[in-house]
């Protein structure tokens, strides 16, 4: 099927369609003055998980005379400790956002060719959607229907779907953020960093951060051990074009010239290599390769180095050598949003291969393989239909489907039907032209979400769901250096006003409309119930203490532990055999990328620790802390250019892409003269996100070159450049 592109129009809902004063007048705040001595008492505490990101620490709800007044930090859980971060006490600012989607929505054509919206009951909507997926089953189809999903709650769907036979599935988090450290982490130790990672940065003693801005980067745990580290006097690198957070903390701030990161980490491996400065027990006992890489990084001089980065020989010495001297106390982070400049898996492997010559894998202040879950069971048995195709990824040694392969192959007609639960697909891939191209090209589009984000203006069914806080979802069976089983659980019911369901109501009547097992969706507590009976508790002790704890005694390697590693050598592989038997190279190689156009500045783009990218942009209460973000920019570039502190300008990129809405300039010597940096998440365009609208600038709009990894898919968004427009 070709494009058509004229066929699916954005659709505003009308005002009548969202929550307004219905929400409103349930906001607590408003009722609540925010002083010590009228701060209400709650009625009960209610122990839940947070979903203002995808961390998922535990979260006390507070609530009074039904509504829920404040959110703290669950003392026992291993991922908050006591605290949240500042998003994640804003969780009430979403529970009563009054742009939330109040009831389902399908979209009609009049006899004239206009579309819009209808109001439609959930038995209508439910019907449409099954009528339509059966028809294209029955057409052989199923497999020209995606389902993409960011959070938690999409569990139910996983199992909805594999029960039906629909089996394509994409996460923007794998191509848009960590899947290449993933595969990079994979090829060299046999397991992925994983989420949450790792890392036992609390007992570092040297701490390598290379494009990582912890603390503005707020994954409440990671920041909390970050903080721990830094009063304990753990020596910081902060390697970033950008005077980061966390370089105010670092012993040395290495501004390097935006992708080359790479030429970097191979200059580190080399000293390591050539100095004799690596833990040769280790390595010699679990690695191999080790000849193979000290050849493949030979070029890698400090002084050629130097001509590629920007980094000093002495920075870029004194750094190697303080790595070898602190051993398996030193880690290099493996960052998080990893998809920058398209050699994003090896530039992830130069990363584990550092740690892998450190020695520091399982030890404190290193690398840590967190596999032992809590292990709660399930008496249920829910069978996948036999006999399902699932999209092979063009990409070789991709795990997963890269989110941006699912818009290439919709362009191309080779998808037909979406269905996306809880991510706003037009402001996270990059290209947006070229996601919305995909979309227009779909027969049909269905998006499951709390807010009225971009994405749902484009759907035929809008299914509205209640929020985290109004919500059973499935049990969170994790480890943080600690295993723990956790309970999300309503704080409130779900919202008068509001028809708007939890997801595992929504997938129940998905799989009542197709006649799937009954059994397939138990009622929820009797479901939770009995898996917690595994574990010897209830969904009655669960719902009083929220969260239980065991101890890893084996966090740690043991001297003379035996290890084996799942690669296809059963050792830490330097030179890695998959990527050589798939063509590439078995050492990381550095290959230079586009340089700035004459006029143009890189952009690089990042987080800021009140906002999830544009999840909670429209969340008044984190709006309140930063209601826009801001165009960093080299003070004596933007004298250069004429340009002025606090004006508004427009961006626009070197494909002449411009900006929807104009930024806020920051002039600042905090950042390189030939780059410029932006909080993501802002510049919403849809008027419908009434506080969010319009208010900063969206990088994700001026992404419009992507730098795909031939490895595994990555999309690198950092190769975009910028320059500006009153
Ligand atoms: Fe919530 Fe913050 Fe934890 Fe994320 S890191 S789950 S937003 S408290």
């Amino acid at each position: 099927m070709t494009a058509n592109t004229s066929r699916r129009e954005f659709l505003q809902i009308s005002s009548g369609f969202l929550a307004t004063s219905a929400i409103v007048g349930q906001v607590p705040f408003l009722g609540y003055a925010p002083n010590a001595e009228a701060a209400p008492v709650a009625d009960k505490i209610v122990p839940t998980t947070c979903e203002l990101c995808f961390w998922r620490c535990g979260v006390d709800a507070h609530v009074k005379d039904g509504k829920v007044f404040k959110l703290t930090g669950q003392m026992d859980h291993p991922l908050s400790n006591g605290h949240l971060c500042p998003r994640g006490t804003g969780g009430i600012g979403l529970l009563y956002d009054p742009d939330r989607l109040r009831t389902p929505l399908i979209r009609k054509t009049d006899a004239d060719g206009t579309q819009k919206f209808v109001e439609a009951s959930w038995e209508e909507a439910i019907a449409l959607i099954a009528k339509k997926y059966e028809e294209m089953t029955a057409a052989n189809e199923a497999d020209k229907i995606v389902f993409f999903s960011h959070g938690f709650g999409s569990s139910f769907f996983n199992r909805l779907f594999a029960a039906y036979g629909i089996l394509n599935h994409a996460h923007p988090s794998y191509a848009q953020c960590r899947g290449a450290r993933e595969e990079a982490f994979g090829m060299t130790f046999g397991h992925a960093v994983g989420s949450p990672e790792g890392l036992d940065i609390a007992n570092s003693e040297y701490l390598v951060l290379i494009g990582s801005h912890l603390g503005e980067n707020m994954h409440n745990t990671a920041v909390q051990d970050f903080s721990e580290a830094v009063s304990r006097g753990c020596k910081i690198i902060a390697v970033d074009p950008r005077f980061s957070v966390a370089a105010s903390k670092a012993e040395r701030w290495l501004p390097i010239k935006a992708s080359t990161d790479l030429a970097l980490l191979r200059a580190w491996i080399r000293i390591l290599i050539e100095e004799e400065l690596y833990d040769h027990e280790f390595v010699k006992a679990n690695c191999i390769g080790l000849e193979e890489l000290r050849a493949g990084v030979r070029d890698a001089t400090p002084e050629a180095t130097f001509a590629i980065t920007g980094i000093s020989v002495e920075d870029i010495l004194a750094v190697g050598r303080d790595l070898g001297r602190y051993g398996s106390k030193a880690l290099v982070h493996p960052g998080r949003h990893v998809s920058w400049y398209g050699d994003d898996t090896q530039r992830s492997r130069a990363i584990a291969i550092l740690n892998a010559l450190l020695g520091n894998y399982r030890m404190p202040g290193g690398l840590i393989h967190q596999t032992k879950k809590f292990g709660v069971g399930t008496p249920y048995k829910f069978t996948k239909k036999e006999g399902g195709h699932h999209y092979k990824s063009r990409f070789p040694l991709a795990s997963q489907t890269p989110a941006n392969e699912v818009v290439d192959e919709t362009k191309k007609g080779n998808f037909k039907s979406w269905f996306v639960y809880g991510t706003n697909l037009v402001q996270t891939l990059g290209h947006v032209d070229d996601t919305i191209e995909a979309i227009k090209a779909l027969d049909f589009l269905v998006v499951i979400d709390v807010l009225p984000m971009e994405i749902t203006g484009y759907a035929d069914v809008v299914l509205p769901e209640v929020t985290y806080l109004e919500r059973y979802d499935d049990l969170d069976d994790r480890v943080y250096r600690r295993p723990y089983v956790a309970l999300r659980q309503p704080a409130v019911p779900p919202l008068k006003g509001l028809n708007a369901k939890p997801g595992h109501e929504i997938a129940k009547l998905l799989a009542q409309a197709w006649k799937l097992d009954p059994g397939l969706f138990p009622p929820i507590e009797e479901y939770l119930d009995n898996r917690l009976k595994t574990v010897g508790s209830s969904l009655k002790q669960m719902s009083q203490v929220g969260v239980m704890v065991k101890e890893d005694p084996d966090i740690y390697r043991k001297p003379g532990e035996q290890l084996r590693f799942n690669t296809p050598t059963g050792k830490i592989e330097l030179s890695s055999t998959r990527l050589k038997a798939a063509g590439f190279d078995g050492v990381p190689q550095y290959t230079s990328h586009p340089e700035n156009p004459p006029g143009y500045l890189r952009l690089i783009y990042g987080r800021a620790p009140n906002h999830t990218f544009g999840r909670t942009s429209n969340n008044r209460f984190l709006g309140e802390l930063l209601s826009e973000n801001e165009l960093w920019i080299n003070r004596i570039t933007a004298l250069d250019l004429g340009l002025v502190d606090q004006e508004y300008v427009f961006l626009i990129n070197q494909e002449g892409k411009k900006s929807s809405s104009k930024v806020r300039l920051k002039l600042t010597e905090r950042i390189r003269p030939d780059a410029v940096y932006l909080v993501h998440g802002f510049g919403h365009t849809d008027p419908r996100l009434k506080w969010a609208f319009h208010r900063g600038v969206s990088a994700n709009e001026m992404i419009t070159q992507l730098t795909v990894d031939p490895i595994m898919g990555s999309t690198g968004m950092k190769n975009n450049f910028v320059t500006f427009a009153r």
